[in-house]
């Protein structure tokens, strides 16, 4: 049953993925991927179609040819349909296009309707020259790199032993002057008043233009479909406050979206090694595991496991031997995972970058074999933390995390084996966990009703709050429909 429905990238297919971009410059991939993974399949083909369910999915007769036994069947789990009989075949827009004669922009524009995700072409023309302009960046900051200009940047990835071909493969760059980088936008063709300040590559300050990134190597970061659409940036002098920064979260980019080397990452054994950072992957690549990605310094997230789960069956977190590592692997606990065989290692010391490089490739391999489902390790690491802390202080902190794992069948297992690792009794963790999970639930609901309203209120009163307001309100939302609603309404005011 699982083949049936053929490579799936968050419910649309790959051919129809790579058309759709050449018909609609004008609609960004985003939110035509917004619009398919918020509209109900089921719902929509129902409304035209009689369906029944028959297992995970549904079938019913095709609209497109002339049926006489159910031959279309719908997922809900991939969001696409497929016909046995005439071979039609797609996701939401598809069906509509087809059923209802409909051009494609008009399809979507119609299921974003129904789904209130705004589709405003103010908003998509500036993630357009957005993007256009980070490519721009990225092409500068490469040839800053290479300019012979900046000797300690080079120096700095020499000596982190980062040959020149991998440095390529990854487009790293270092951003040198801000004032090369405007003359580069600028040259091609971006207007002065076009200059992006909303994604974080520049910021206007009273001395001028600043770019946040400048004394930094620059990390590329792309989305799924290869674009660049942020940076990460590696202070090369030590007394730099942050080692490490980000873009910011914009129009274009979103931390939990992103994974660092998802475009030269190459799957082998059907299986992804997931790292902390960005050194690691690129050692790791040069090392021959070019299957590597890695998490831009946070837990993994729901989004970053899903892109996981349309690439491979089996992924390997692979933690750096400190209490930062330990620490990060217990939260990958709360993300939840369907498709995908999770196993994670925590290093006895150091991280993937200083034990490949060191010359024990061997070792890390072997350690690499060692790793173990989540569950099993979280719970390892909650035995090696007994010797050190207190019970209390630990039954505490399992109470907490067993209270953020999304499925509650999973948490009541830790909780079990928790309590054997900590000498309890079983039903102490069980039924704190519970009663915290009950309490969270209504108080989750209570938030997302409240950022309805509020975004209900907004669109109403568009005036309600000034727009630096906006900005700062924007990051207390958790639900990501109206999140994104509010990002849209404070680019109109920006
Ligand atoms: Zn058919």
């Amino acid at each position: 049953m699982k083949r049936i429905f053929g490579p799936i990238i968050n419910g649309t297919d790959r051919k129809a993925r790579g058309k759709k971009a050449g018909i609609m410059p004008g609609i960004p991939q985003e939110t035509i991927d917004r619009v398919v993974n918020s509209t109900n399949i089921v719902e929509l083909i129902g409304s035209f179609v009689a369906l029944k369910k028959i297992g995970q999915n549904f079938q019913g007769l095709c609209p497109f040819h002339d049926d006489k036994t159910p031959s279309l069947s719908v997922s809900p789990e991939k969001k696409i349909f497929r016909c046995f009989g005439c071979g039609a075949s797609g996701n939401a827009i598809t069906f509509l296009r087809r059923h209802k004669n409909l051009p494609f922009p008009e399809a979507v524009r119609f299921l974003a309707g129904k789904a209130r995700i705004p589709m405003d072409t103010e908003e998509d023309k500036n993630r357009e020259l957005f993007l256009f302009c980070l490519v721009k960046a990225q092409v500068e900051f490469a040839a800053q790199l290479r300019s012979g200009a900046y000797r300690s940047a080079v120096n700095y990835l020499t000596e982190r032993g980062i040959n020149q071909g991998t440095q390529e493969e990854f487009a790293l760059g270092y951003a040198g002057s801000v004032k090369d980088l405007i003359a580069a936008l600028k040259k091609s063709g971006i207007k002065d008043k076009e200059i992006p300040l909303g994604v974080g590559l520049l910021k206007e300050k009273e001395q001028g233009i600043t770019c946040p990134f400048m004394g930094r190597i620059i990390f590329p970061l792309t989305n799924e479909r290869g674009a660049t659409v942020g940076f990460g940036g590696r202070a090369i002098d030590s007394s730099s406050q942050a080692k490490y920064i980000n873009s910011p979260d914009s129009v274009t980019f979103a931390k939990r979206k992103v994974l660092f080397g998802l475009k030269q990452l190459r799957i082998s054994n059907d299986t992804v090694f997931v790292v902390e950072g960005y050194f690691d992957v690129l050692t790791l690549h040069e090392a021959g595991f070019k299957n590597t990605v890695g998490l831009l310094g946070t837990e993994i997230s729901a989004e970053q496991t899903r892109i996981l789960e349309t690439l491979a069956r089996s992924v390997i977190l692979i933690f750096d031997g400190d209490p930062g590592g330990q620490a990060a692997l217990l939260k990958c606990l709360k993300v939840q995972r369907r498709n995908l065989t999770v196993k994670a290692v925590v290093l006895p010391e150091g991280d993937p970058d200083e034990i490949v490089r060191s010359g024990k490739t061997a070792e890390f391999e072997a350690l690499i074999e060692k790793a173990k489902p989540l569950r099993e390790a979280a719970v390892e690491i909650i035995n090696q933390r007994k010797r050190k802390e207190s019970i209390e202080h630990l039954t505490e902190e399992v109470a907490r995390i067993g209270t953020e794992i999304p499925d509650a069948l999973e948490a009541s297992l830790f909780a079990q084996e928790a309590a054997e690792a900590l000498s309890l009794p079983a039903w102490v963790l069980q039924e704190k966990i519970l009663g915290r999970r009950e309490k969270k639930e209504r108080i989750v609901e209570r938030k997302r009703q409240l950022e309805r309203f509020l975004v209900n209120e907004l669109i109403i009163k568009p005036d309600l709050f000034p727009p630096e307001k906006l900005e700062s309100i924007k990051d207390l939302f958790d639900d990501n429909d109206q999140k994104q609603i509010l990002l849209h309404q404070v680019l109109k005011h920006a």
